[in-house]
C-alpha cells in the first residue's frame, strides 16, 4: 500500500531528510586511509544520536551498525568491521538514516578514499548523475518505469550494469514502504506517481556484470565478477511543482 504524506508529514520528512545528509556528509568527512569502517559507523551512530534523532538501520532486520559501508565490490549492506582498514584507492559507499519524530529518512553516497583510479571516478561520476536522471523523471503523470529506464539508459550507455537484487523504496514512517523503485525498467509502466509520495532512489552501478550474491553473514552483497560498484541515495518527495530532495543538509 503506497502511503501519500500531507504537508504536515513532509515537514517531518524533510527534518529526517536533513539530518540524515548531515550524517552522511559528517561520516564523508572522516573516511582516510588507515580508518576502518567500524570507527566509520561510531562517527554516524554519535552524530545522528546528538542530533537527538535515531540510526534507523540499527537493528534493521538486525543489521548490527548505524550505517552500511561498502568497499570497492561490495555493493550494498557492507557491516562495519575492526578487520576492515580503508587504504588508499578505495571507493567507500555509505548508506544512512535517521528517524526524526516517527519519520525516516535514507540516502547513500560513495566516497573516494585519497586518490582514486580514473577508472573509479568515472564509475562514481555516472552513477552520482545517473540518481539524477532518475530524480528528473519523479514528477506527477509519470511513473516508477519512467525513473528505472532513466537511470539504466545512463549507465548502460557508459558500459556499466544496473543490480537487480535490489531497489529503491517509498520512505515515511517505515524506513522501507510500497512502491518498489527498481533502477531499471520500461518507460511508462508500473506505478503512476502522484503528489505526496515520497520515494528513495538509489542506483547501485556495477563496473562489470549485473551479477551480485550475498556473503556468509547474510548481509554483505558483492559484486560476482569481483568488479568494483557504486551507489548513491536520496529520499524524494514528489510534489505538484515536482521532485524534492529531501536528504539535503541545508
Ligand atoms: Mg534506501
Amino acid at each position: 500500500m503506497i502511503v501519500l504524506k500531507t504537508s504536515r508529514e513532509l515537514v517531518k520528512l524533510r527534518e529526517a531528510g536533513r539530518i540524515s545528509a548531515l550524517a552522511l556528509h559528517t561520516v564523508g568527512k572522516a573516511i582516510e586511509p588507515g580508518v576502518t569502517t567500524y570507527e566509520l559507523d561510531r562517527v554516524a551512530r554519535q552524530f545522528i544520536e546528538k542530533c537527538g534523532a535515531r540510526p534507523n538501520f540499527l537493528g534493521y532486520g538486525g543489521f548490527p551498525g548505524s550505517a552500511c559501508i561498502s568497499v570497492n565490490n561490495v555493493v550494498i549492506h557492507g557491516i562495519p568491521s575492526k578487520k576492515i582498514v580503508l587504504k588508499q584507492g578505495d571507493i567507500v559507499s555509505i548508506d544512512i538514516g535517521a528517524e526524526v519524530d516517527g519519520y525516516n529518512g535514507d540516502n547513500a553516497y560513495t566516497f573516494p578514499c585519497g586518490d582514486i583510479s580514473a577508472q573509479a571516478q568515472a564509475l562514481l561520476d555516472a552513477t552520482r548523475e545517473s540518481l539524477y536522471e532518475g530524480i528528473a523523471m519523479a514528477k506527477p503523470g509519470n511513473r516508477i518505469g519512467d525513473i528505472g529506464s532513466a537511470v539504466q539508459r545512463y549507465v548502460e550507455a557508459r558500459g556499466y550494469s544496473v543490480v537487480r537484487e535490489f531497489v529503491g523504496h517509498g520512505v515515511g514512517t517505515s524506513l522501507h514502504e510500497d512502491p518498489s523503485v527498481p533502477n531499471y525498467g520500461k518507460p511508462g509502466r508500473g506505478v503512476r506517481l502522484m503528489p505526496g509520495m515520497v520515494i528513495a532512489i538509489e542506483p547501485m552501478i556495477n563496473a562489470g556484470t549485473k551479477s551480485v550474491r550475498v556473503l556468509e553473514d547474510g548481509w554483505t552483497t558483492v559484486t560476482a565478477d569481483g568488479s568494483l560498484s557504486a551507489h548513491f541515495e536520496h529520499t524524494v518527495a514528489i510534489t505538484p511543482d515536482g521532485p524534492v530532495i529531501l536528504t539535503r543538509p541545508e
